[in-house]
C-alpha cells in the first residue's frame, strides 16, 4: 500500500505528468514569465468555470481577500464581520487594514456561518460580511445576500476551500461559490482544491468598475504607468503557475467527484459508529470536500489521532483554537465561552485524508483504524 499522505499531490502529479511537464517548459521557453498569455488564458478559463465576468489573479489567497477590502472603500473602524472557526488569513487582513474583525459563531453541523449570530452582530458601523465556505461547501448565501441587501453591506466571499462547489438557490438556479457576493477570493496553495505549484490565488467579482479597481490595486495602485491613484500592492500569479492551474482546471470537476466518492466512502463506514458524526452536507449546496471533518463523542480526539499517527496516518484538527481567543486577536469584546458551538468544535474535531488519489485499500486500512480506536 502507498504511503497514506493528508493530500497526495505526488500521485496527482504523476497521473497528469506530461500535460503538466508540457505546459512548464513551454512557459520557460516562452520567457514570459510575469503577465504571459498564459495568465490569460487561464483567467478566461476560471472566469467562464465560475460564471462569472471578470477573474483578477494575484500572489495568493490572502493576498485576494486583502486587495478586496482594499477596492471596498472601507475605511478605518469599519465593522467587518466573519466566523471565528476559520484560517486565520480571512481576520488577519481585517485587522491588518485597521478595520474591525467582529466574529460571530458557526453551525454546529455544517461549520458555516450562523445566520442568527450574524445578524445579532450588526450594527451601524458594519460595512462588510465575509462569509467564508469552510471545508468544501457554501454558506447560505441567500440568507447573506438578503441581509447584505437589507443593511447596505459588502459580501466578500472567502472561497480558498470551496472552489468548484455549487450554490443553490430556492428557486433551483445555481451559481458557483465565490460568484455571489460582490467580490469572491480563493486561493491556488498547493493542498486546495485547486491547487499550484507555489503559491498563487484570485479574485472575482461581476462588477466592472470593482473589476477595474481591483486591477488597479494589484498592480501599485497603478492606473496610468507611474501614475498611483491608489495605495496599491504587488500581488501577481506568475506564468509558471498559470499554465499549471489551466491544466488543473481541466481535470477540477473531476477531482470533486474523487473527493465525494471518497467521502461517501467513509460517511458509509462511520455514520454505524455511535462515537463519530459524519459531515453534514447541506441541501443549498454541494460539496468538494476541501476536508473530511468528523466530530467525535466523549472522547479525547487527540489520544484518536495519536492512535492513527502511530498506524502512520496523518490526521489534522482544523482548527483548534478559534479566532476570538488567539492572543492576536483576543479584545473586550469577547471572552471565552461566547461562541459556544464555535469553542465546542475547536476540541471535537478530527479531519481525515481526503484528496483525489485515496484508493479503496487506504481508505479501508483508515477505517479499520478508526475503529479500532473506539473497540
Ligand atoms: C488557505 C486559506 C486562505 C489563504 O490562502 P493562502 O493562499 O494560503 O494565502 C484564506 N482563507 C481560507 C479559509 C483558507 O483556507
Amino acid at each position: 500500500m502507498e504511503k497514506i499522505q493528508m493530500v497526495d499531490l505526488k500521485r496527482q502529479y504523476q497521473k497528469i505528468q506530461d500535460e503538466i511537464d508540457n505546459a512548464v517548459i513551454n512557459t520557460i521557453r516562452s520567457t514570459q514569465f510575469i503577465n504571459g498569455p498564459e495568465v490569460k488564458e487561464f483567467q478566461k478559463e476560471l472566469e467562464e468555470f465560475l460564471g462569472v465576468k471578470h477573474v483578477i489573479p494575484c500572489a495568493n489567497g490572502t493576498d485576494a481577500l486583502q486587495v478586496a477590502m482594499m477596492a471596498s472603500d472601507l475605511k478605518p473602524g469599519d465593522e467587518v464581520i466573519t466566523t471565528s472557526f476559520t484560517f486565520v488569513a480571512t481576520v488577519e487582513v481585517i485587522a491588518l487594514l485597521g478595520l474591525k474583525p467582529v466574529l460571530v459563531d458557526v453551525y454546529e453541523d455544517t461549520f458555516n456561518m450562523d445566520i442568527d449570530s450574524l445578524r445579532k452582530a450588526i450594527t451601524p458601523k458594519t460595512k462588510a460580511i465575509v462569509p467564508v465556505h469552510l471545508f468544501g461547501q457554501c454558506v447560505n448565501m441567500e440568507e447573506i445576500m438578503k441581509i447584505a441587501d437589507q443593511n447596505g453591506l459588502k459580501v466578500i466571499e472567502d472561497n480558498a476551500q470551496a472552489i468548484g462547489a455549487d450554490f443553490i438557490f430556492s428557486d433551483g438556479t445555481r451559481k458557483k461559490a465565490g460568484a455571489i457576493g460582490n467580490i469572491g477570493c480563493t486561493s491556488f496553495f498547493p493542498s486546495k482544491n485547486l491547487g499550484c505549484y507555489g503559491d498563487g490565488g484570485a479574485i472575482f467579482t461581476n462588477d466592472d468598475e470593482l473589476a477595474e479597481k481591483i486591477r488597479v490595486v494589484v498592480n501599485h495602485g497603478m492606473t496610468v504607468r507611474y501614475y498611483h491613484d491608489y495605495i496599491g500592492v504587488n500581488s501577481r500569479l506568475d506564468s509558471v503557475q498559470a499554465a499549471i492551474l489551466r491544466v488543473k482546471l481541466r481535470h477540477l470537476n473531476e477531482y470533486a467527484e474523487a473527493r465525494r466518492k471518497a467521502a461517501d466512502y467513509y460517511d458509509n463506514a462511520f455514520s454505524k459508529c455511535e462515537k463519530l458524526i459524519v459531515p453534514k452536507r447541506s441541501d443549498f449546496s454541494t460539496h468538494v470536500f476541501h476536508q473530511y471533518t468528523l466530530k467525535t463523542k466523549d472522547i479525547d480526539r487527540n489520544k484518536l489521532q495519536e492512535h492513527l499517527a502511530s498506524k502512520d496516518i496523518p490526521a489534522m484538527i482544523y482548527y483548534p483554537v478559534p479566532m476570538h481567543i488567539q492572543e492576536a486577536y483576543k479584545s473586550d469584546r469577547y471572552k471565552e465561552g461566547d461562541l459556544p458551538v464555535t469553542e465546542k468544535l475547536s476540541k471535537i474535531v478530527i479531519s481525515l485524508p481526503m484528496h483525489t488519489e485515496l484508493d479503496k485499500e487506504q481508505q479501508d486500512y483508515i477505517i479499520e483504524s478508526v475503529l479500532e480506536f473506539f473497540e
